[in-house]
């Protein structure tokens, strides 16, 4: 976690009895996760170099998520010959703030399946709807994002390689869930995991290797992969997805406080980026929610969503009006 000027609230004596001690339980606030992501109008945003077919992870070795992105972003900066989005930082419009973890819960299953990285349409689409991936503090201690004076440069490497991620999570996830109640060791998650001098180690795709922390940590577990047993092996499935799912979020989240009523002061958790939004929703799915979607009505959308009690059949009252409008 990182603390962030405006996240820092100075408290006012109001009593006159002078300062009071407050005390916070966790059982009196639960979770509490908030995400603000701001959007743009479109016409704020640009798609640049989207001809040049390279978009590329790189090999080379890194510790976490948040100094790959570093990497990333200071590779940019040598080389902007690849494609990436602008998007203009002042204008004269006010931007929309959204709540996006509790308004579209489903966002990162529609970013795994539904976005084409090299298809400008379906970019330009999602962010009229989202906006970027990257966190929008220029003074933030994460580098996921350019900033210049007028504009903010947001790589398409950085959507690469979170989308890789998010990804392969999610589908080990779906994995481990598929599997966790039938004894068959043969079949159990080799899509996954290889077997290496009668050990299983995670299976990686050439080039899109993961931290090397995760190596470090299955080197120091080693004995633990020593045997074929089935409850092993889902073991190390679920220690993966979760080591994934922390290198991913645990630096893009803030914890601001409200003192809005002096008497119960509430932490709160909130994410700094979409991207640290989405990791957050596959954080809540693999905690145990029932996934209940639909896809919406409105053919130029199909995003998936979450269908909450009455069945909607539109993912948002803008799709709604939209597949109405072009009926009529
Ligand atoms: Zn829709």
């Amino acid at each position: 976690m990182k603390k962030k000027e405006k996240h820092i609230l100075n408290l006012k004596d109001t009593t006159e009895k002078g300062p009071r001690k407050y005390y916070i339980s966790s059982q009196e606030v639960g979770d509490i996760w908030r995400s603000k992501q701001i959007v743009k109008n479109i016409k704020y945003y640009s798609l640049e170099n989207f001809s040049k077919n390279n978009i590329k992870l790189n090999n080379d070795a890194i510790d976490s998520t948040k100094s790959s992105c570093a990497h990333i972003i200071k590779q940019f900066n040598k080389n902007k010959n690849v494609p990436f989005i602008r998007e203009i930082i002042k204008t004269a419009e006010k931007p929309i703030i959204k709540n996006i973890y509790s308004e579209y819960p489903y966002l990162f299953i529609n970013f795994i399946n539904k976005i084409n990285l090299k298809n400008k349409k379906d970019i330009a689409y999602w962010i009229s709807r989202f906006g970027l991936l990257g966190d929008s503090d220029s003074a933030s201690l994460n580098q996921e994002n350019l900033f210049l004076s007028n504009d903010r440069h947001e790589p398409m490497l950085l959507w690469e390689y979170e989308k890789w991620h998010l990804k392969y999570a999610y589908e080990l996830w779906n994995e481990i869930i598929h599997y966790e109640h039938q004894q068959n060791p043969a079949n159990l998650l080799k899509k996954y995991f290889v077997l290496k001098e009668n050990k299983y180690l995670p299976k990686f795709e050439k080039n899109k290797n993961f931290p090397i922390f995760i190596d470090k940590l299955f080197e120091k577990h080693e004995p633990f992969f020593d045997k074929r047993d089935h409850d092993i092996l889902l073991d190390a499935a679920k220690a993966l997805c979760g080591m994934i799912i922390q290198d991913h979020l645990e630096h893009r989240v803030s914890f601001p406080v409200e003192f809005n009523d002096f008497t119960s002061p509430v932490p709160i958790l909130e994410t700094d980026s979409l991207i640290g939004t989405m990791w957050l929703q596959l954080l809540n799915y693999v905690r145990g929610e029932k996934l209940n979607k639909a896809i919406c009505k409105n053919d130029q959308c199909g995003y998936e969503f979450k269908v909450f009690g009455n069945k909607s059949k539109f993912c948002s009252t803008d799709c709604k009006t939209k597949f109405y409008n072009n009926k009529s």
